[in-house]
C-alpha cells in the first residue's frame, strides 16, 4: 500500500504507474551524479518540462520522478535548480499551487532567511509519513537541526505537552 499525505497544505495527487512506466522513465533519463541535473531526453512540453505517457495519460516527467523516488506526489512538484528538463529527485520539492506562485514571484530576489513556504510544507508532509529529521533533511536539502526547528515552530504545543 502506498503512503498517503494528509498535511493540510498538501493534497494527494495520484499517478497510477503502469507496468512499463518506470523502465520508460529511465530509458529517457540521462542520469548523472547525485547532485547534478539529470536531463530528460524524451519529449518536452512548450515550457521545457519532460513528459511521458503513464497509463495512457500525459504526465510530467519530473512528477513521475518524484513519485518513483518518494512514493507520493504533492500538488505541485517544483525544481530547486530551476531547470525544467531536470528529473533528479534530489532537485525536486513539493508544495501547493500557492507556494508555486510565491516561489515564481520570489525568483531573482534576495534570498530570505529560512526555508521557503514550499519546503516547510514538504517537511510537514514528510513528517506525517513518519520520516526522521535526518531523512527529511536529506530529501529537502537542509540540516536535520533546521528540520527539527521548523517542526518545532509548526507545532509548538508538542514541546510542552507531556506524552
Ligand atoms: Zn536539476
Amino acid at each position: 500500500m502506498k503512503p498517503t499525505v494528509s498535511a493540510s497544505q498538501c493534497t494527494v495527487y495520484t499517478v497510477n504507474l503502469d507496468e512499463t512506466a518506470e523502465q520508460r522513465f529511465w530509458d529517457h533519463t540521462k542520469k548523472g551524479g547525485s547532485s547534478e541535473c539529470w536531463e530528460w531526453i524524451g519529449s518536452r512540453n512548450a515550457r521545457g518540462y519532460g513528459r511521458l505517457l503513464v497509463s495512457n495519460r500525459p504526465e510530467l516527467a519530473h512528477r513521475v520522478s518524484f513519485l518513483l523516488a518518494f512514493g507520493w506526489l504533492p500538488t505541485c512538484t517544483m525544481h530547486k535548480c530551476d531547470n525544467p528538463p531536470c528529473v533528479n529527485p534530489s532537485h525536486l520539492f513539493g508544495g501547493t499551487h500557492a507556494d508555486n506562485a510565491a516561489d515564481m514571484s520570489r525568483k531573482g530576489r534576495a534570498p530570505r532567511r529560512g526555508p521557503t513556504l514550499a519546503v516547510r510544507s514538504t517537511i510537514l508532509a514528510l513528517r506525517e509519513l513518519g520520516m526522521t529529521c535526518y531523512q527529511i533533511g536529506h530529501q529537502v536539502g537542509l540540516s536535520h537541526a533546521t528540520v527539527a526547528r521548523e517542526l518545532k515552530r509548526a507545532d509548538p504545543i508538542s514541546e510542552w505537552q507531556p506524552l
